[in-house]
């Protein structure tokens, strides 16, 4: 089903993009848990994780280590949770299967208990940084 995020693929909504594939495009998060929250989704339009064909979640486990890798090396080696809110008991509020890279520094608030906001031209900052360690 399209959502929000096929606008994003396309092009449509801008975004600030870290990595894109073939198959996947990574971003970072509007209302970020923390700087630096990036969203990791395939291009293929499902909801749900096991809508997923096996070799495009594979593909998708590759690229999401990668960007992974470049959140927590950008902030200095952090720590974070890599979490897929798979339907709307689980807190999935867009219908496009996703994955939120999200970084946890020591003492950071649970997962979606708090948000931050980016400043003025800070969203392009940590984009960049994160680009800079792909
Ligand atoms: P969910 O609750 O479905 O797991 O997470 C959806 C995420 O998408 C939320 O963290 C939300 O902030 C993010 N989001 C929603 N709309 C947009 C948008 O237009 N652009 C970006 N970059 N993120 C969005």
């Amino acid at each position: 089903m399209a959502s929000i995020f096929t606008k994003i693929i396309q092009g449509e909504i801008p975004c600030e993009k870290i990595i894109e594939t073939d198959s996947e495009i990574a971003f970072l998060d509007i209302m970020p848990c923390a700087a630096g929250h990036t969203l990791v989704i395939p291009k293929l339009e499902v909801e749900r994780l096991e809508d997923l064909p096996a070799e495009q979640a594979l593909s998708l486990m590759r690229t999401m280590q990668q960007v992974a890798k470049a959140v927590s090396t950008a902030f200095d080696g952090i720590d974070y949770n890599l979490i897929l809110n798979n339907g709307l008991n689980a807190g999935q509020e867009i219908a496009h299967v996703h994955f939120h890279v999200l970084p946890r520094a020591k003492g950071s608030p649970g997962p979606f208990r708090e948000h931050v906001q980016y400043a003025e031209g800070e969203m392009q900052e940590v984009g960049a940084k994160i680009r800079n360690c792909l």
